[in-house]
This record gives C-alpha cells, sequence and structure tokens, in this order.
C-alpha cells in the first residue's frame, strides 16, 4: 500500500514540446548547481593529500588513531613496558591480539630440611622464574580500532600509531610483530 501511494505521488515526466523544454531546463539546473558545489571545492584551500607524492604533516596527525604498537620503558625504550597480564588480548572483540610468554627454567632448589631450627636466619625463599614476552603481534585486518586494549592496559603498554601510510594487497600481510616494530623504532631513535 505504501509503496503504491508513493508510485502515484511521483510527479509524470511532462510531454509534449513544452514540457520536454521544462525538463531539460531542469536538467541543466541541476547540472550547474552540481559544478556550483564542485567549482567551490576545486578552487578552496586543498584539504587532501596526493599520496604517495605528498604526505600529511605530523601536526596534521593530531588525534590519528592508527593500529595500536607497544610502549618502551622510558630508560630502555626498545623494551616494552608490558608486564604479561594478557588483559588486552582477553578483551579484545576481534581476537586479533596474540601474546607468548616465556617462563625462565631454574635449576632444581635445594630442599628445606624440616625440624627444630637453632639458627634465627630465616631460610631462603625459593626464587621465582622469571617471565619475557616472546611474541606480541596484532593482525591488523580484524581490528575495528576499539581501543580496549589501550584504555585496559593497567601499566600503559600499548598506544595507537600514527602509522597512516599501511596499505597491502594481501590480508596476511596485515599481521604485525609489535615486538620486533618496537626495537625497530628505538633504534632508529637512538
Ligand atoms: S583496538 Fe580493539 S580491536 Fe583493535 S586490537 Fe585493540 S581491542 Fe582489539
Ligand atoms: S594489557 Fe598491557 S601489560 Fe597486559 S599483556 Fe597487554 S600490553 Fe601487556
Amino acid at each position: 500500500m505504501a509503496i503504491e501511494a508513493r508510485i502515484k505521488q511521483t510527479p509524470k515526466p511532462e510531454t509534449g514540446v513544452l514540457g520536454t523544454l521544462r525538463e531539460t531546463a531542469k536538467g541543466l539546473w541541476s547540472l550547474i548547481v552540481g559544478l556550483g558545489v564542485t567549482g567551490k571545492y576545486f578552487a578552496g584551500k586543498q584539504v587532501t593529500v596526493h599520496y604517495p607524492r605528498q604526505t600529511v604533516e605530523p601536526e596534521a596527525l593530531t588525534g590519528y588513531r592508527g593500529h595500536i604498537e607497544l610502549v618502551g620503558k622510558p630508560k630502555t625504550p626498545d623494551t616494552p613496558r608490558c608486564i604479561m597480564c594478557m588483559k588486552c588480548m582477553r578483551i579484545c572483540p576481534s581476537g586479533c591480539i596474540s601474546i607468548k610468554a616465556q617462563t625462565e627454567k631454574l635449576p632444581p632448589q635445594p630442599e628445606v630440611e624440616e625440624g627444630p631450627q637453632e639458627s634465627q636466619v630465616p631460610p631462603p625463599q625459593p626464587k621465582k622464574p622469571k617471565k619475557t614476552l616472546s611474541k606480541f603481534s596484532l593482525d591488523y585486518s580484524l581490528c575495528s580500532l576499539c581501543s580496549l586494549c589501550v584504555l585496559h592496559c593497567p601499566v600503559k603498554s600499548l598506544q595507537h600509531s600514527k602509522h597512516v601510510y599501511w596499505a597491502e594487497t594481501d590480508k596476511k600481510d596485515l599481521t604485525v610483530d609489535l615486538l620486533e616494530r618496537l626495537r625497530r623504532s628505538a633504534k632508529e631513535a637512538s
């Protein structure tokens, strides 16, 4: 019913010589209005760049949200602040973060003998194995740039990059090793 009513309301094109002239005039006017809008932007200040011949100034990227990247420690910028809590990996709705941590293998600890202790010195505490980050990768083809991982990292080890010029023809090339990227950036900055 609603479609029928709409069809009835649509004006029929005018017929006859006068009608054809009116329709032509309407078409021409619409063309002039469209060209006016195009001309205004053509003559105005350019707001885009001709990539790859030109690139935008870094100031223009303020607030730009690129793919996530790791943040290094202030004194050792090639080491991420990450404490391997895995929160970012668990909270990511797209499952695009992949982290692996390696736990140090310790030599067998000497057994503490039970029984009355004459000495007041407490027995040595067993050494805790050290954990190291061995993999931190991002599948950017899945990322929705929602920022949940950045917001939930307890040690602010993640941020959005300003990496604006990244395009690939194959989806599998959109996976980035963030650990390697952090090390490379730290080396370039030193
Ligand atoms: S920005 Fe969102 S989608 Fe992208 S990696 Fe972080 S949590 Fe996942
Ligand atoms: S939430 Fe932060 S600290 Fe935890 S694993 Fe992710 S990057 Fe590392």
